[in-house]
């Protein structure tokens, strides 16, 4: 089962992604968690990517669908993926389609998290002050969240056209915003 996760910065996607990964026995994969891994390690593609991440920007269409697509190419992948903000534009939307229908797949459900505006800039905020992220200082949250009105959030009707789209409430505890997401997914 293929899952992709839609939403602003901070509406919980890694979290639900997680427990939704383990329950289904398959991966998470998350682009901000390879390309900040990437970025800490020194590689090519962190050094490609790091003034754009940490001004809050988006990296380009080409190299997220090159990650993409090396990571669907591990056996682990094979029968299903959490993409855990994986697609942020329309391009990435198509491109990753095409991957998948490569080996007869599709993206199952998209889980849009909604959430408010204003918990989504308290939360970043409480998030700033335990990871320390450089993208959550004020400017790039900013230059996140106009990312996200502006590129990603087409993305939502692109998808709904499809009628994949299923929101989820996502203010609550974790639980409870884990049973919605059980209750979408069926398991
Ligand atoms: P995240 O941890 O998902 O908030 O991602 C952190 C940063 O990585 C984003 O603000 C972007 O700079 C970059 N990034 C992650 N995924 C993507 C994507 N699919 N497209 C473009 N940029 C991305």
């Amino acid at each position: 089962m293929d899952i992709l996760l839609l939403g602003p910065p901070g509406a919980g996607k890694g979290t639900q992604g997680a427990i939704l990964a383990t329950r289904l026995g398959i991966p998470k994969f998350a682009t901000g968690d390879l390309l900040r891994d990437a970025v800490r390690r020194g590689t090519a593609l962190g050094q490609e990517a790091k003034a754009v991440m940490e001004a809050g920007h988006l990296v380009s269409d080409d190299i997220i669908l090159g990650v993409v697509r090396e990571e669907l190419a591990k056996p682990e992948a094979g029968l299903g993926v959490v993409f855990d903000g994986v697609v942020r534009t329309v391009p990435q939307a198509e491109g990753l389609g095409t991957l998948l229908a490569e080996s007869g797949r599709q993206i199952d459900f998209v889980l849009f998290f909604d959430v408010t505006d204003e918990e989504i800039l308290e939360r970043l905020a409480k998030r700033r002050a335990v990871e320390q992220r450089a993208d959550d200082d004020p400017d790039a949250i900013r230059n996140r969240l106009s990312a996200y009105r502006d590129l990603t959030r087409p993305v939502l009707d692109w998808y709904e056209a499809r009628g994949v789209v299923h929101s989820i409430h996502a203010i609550g505890s974790i639980d409870a915003i884990a049973a919605r997401v059980r209750e979408v997914v069926g398991a």
